[in-house]
């Protein structure tokens, strides 16, 4: 097993290990008192998994319940918080209780969130089962839901009082959840470890993929811990996000995942600093290859203008200005501030 301590605000650690879902109960009942235990979890996950997980927490002397949402990104809403507040107050949840998040980035997001919220704040448990989730979203505290004008426009910081991964649960994911996925990890080799790229270029990422969680949550936490409220540093883990995001929105959000925008983002961004000169000869099309290795896609149909465009309304503005992050080289990484006005003559279009 490979554990990762994350110290913020309140400190949690990470457990990495295949079958791990199993034993919920028994690292639940470590970090906490709670009698009763709600597991959210979405109608694509709870099917598979969400018996086990009640099994073991009921071993552990947990009173269990059980919220289920239609699986999907448009369910990520106030609309379906409030259910969940409603299935709490129907099972009696106090502050005292735990909500036990069982899913996908949305359903971490969204579980996260009414835990933040509930009689203004109870504990939670991260069990994420999808390869993004487990790299990215479950670790850092980051819980919301989208509004119809944008994603993520709600929510709160919230860290899980403990995070349970199982690479046991990615071998159930159909390929298009492994490829959204796989955009983050290039992401991570990209901002910080030139190791980790190496090894996605050299060997194939499904074989290793316990080592590749754990190197990316190693940098999320360590990004995370230098900067909890993303007022800072935190921002190098939005590279590629700022034009993916862009992709993602011009294309209604259902015609790509985020993990293959964040992709396709990454590689036009660098292919202009590289000619620029920011950027190192070669980066963009190493990015391009590993793209193309892990079968995601490779351009939008949607134009660098039109991007461009879409990228002003990006939560990640700060005012006159937007953060974007350029690579130096693969593993290297900084902040750069472009004035909104001069982003068309930045970037040429
Ligand atoms: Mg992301």
């Amino acid at each position: 097993m490979k554990t990762i301590e994350v110290k913020t605000g309140k400190p949690y650690n990470i457990y990495i290990e295949r079958g791990i879902i199993s034993q919920t109960g028994k690292y639940v009942r470590n970090i906490t008192g709670a009698i009763r235990a709600v597991i959210v979890s979405d109608s694509n996950v709870a099917p598979i998994y969400a018996e086990r997980v009640e099994n073991s927490l009921k071993e552990n002397g947990f009173e269990t319940s059980l919220f289920v949402f239609e699986a999907g990104e448009e369910r990520k809403r106030l609309s379906t918080i409030e259910q969940m507040y409603m299935h709490f107050y129907e099972h009696n949840v106090t502050r005292t209780d735990i909500v036990v998040a069982l899913g996908g980035g949305v359903t971490g997001d969204m579980a996260g969130f009414a835990a933040a919220s509930y009689l203004r704040g109870i504990e939670f448990v991260q069990i994420p089962t999808s390869l993004l989730s487990q790299v990215d979203s479950s670790v850092g505290g980051k819980t919301g839901v989208d509004l119809p004008s944008g994603k993520n426009l709600v929510g709160a910081f919230w860290q899980p009082s403990v995070v349970l991964i199982d690479p046991d649960t990615l071998d159930t994911l159909p390929k298009k959840f492994f490829s959204d996925g796989m955009g983050e990890v290039i992401k991570y080799g990209c901002i910080r470890s030139s190791e980790l790229f190496k090894r996605l270029e050299t060997e194939n990422a499904a074989d290793i993929i316990e080592d590749i969680i754990y190197e990316c949550v190693s940098i999320k936490r360590d990004v995370v811990e230098q900067d909890e409220r993303d007022t800072g540093e935190r921002a190098i883990l939005n590279f590629g996000h700022t034009f993916g995001h862009a992709i993602e929105k011009l294309g209604g959000y259902n015609s790509i995942t985020h993990g293959e925008a964040v992709g396709i983002g990454a590689l036009m961004l660098t292919r202009i600093t590289e000619e620029k000169g920011i950027t190192t000869n070669n980066t963009a099309q190493r990015i391009y290859r590993l793209l193309d290795k892990y079968g995601m896609a490779l351009s939008t149909d949607f134009s660098l203008k039109e991007i461009v465009k879409a990228t002003r309304g990006d939560k990640k503005s700060s005012g006159k200005h937007i953060n974007f992050i350029f690579l130096k080289e693969i593993g290297k990484c900084f902040i750069q501030k472009i004035n909104i006005e001069e982003m068309p003559e930045f970037f040429g279009v």
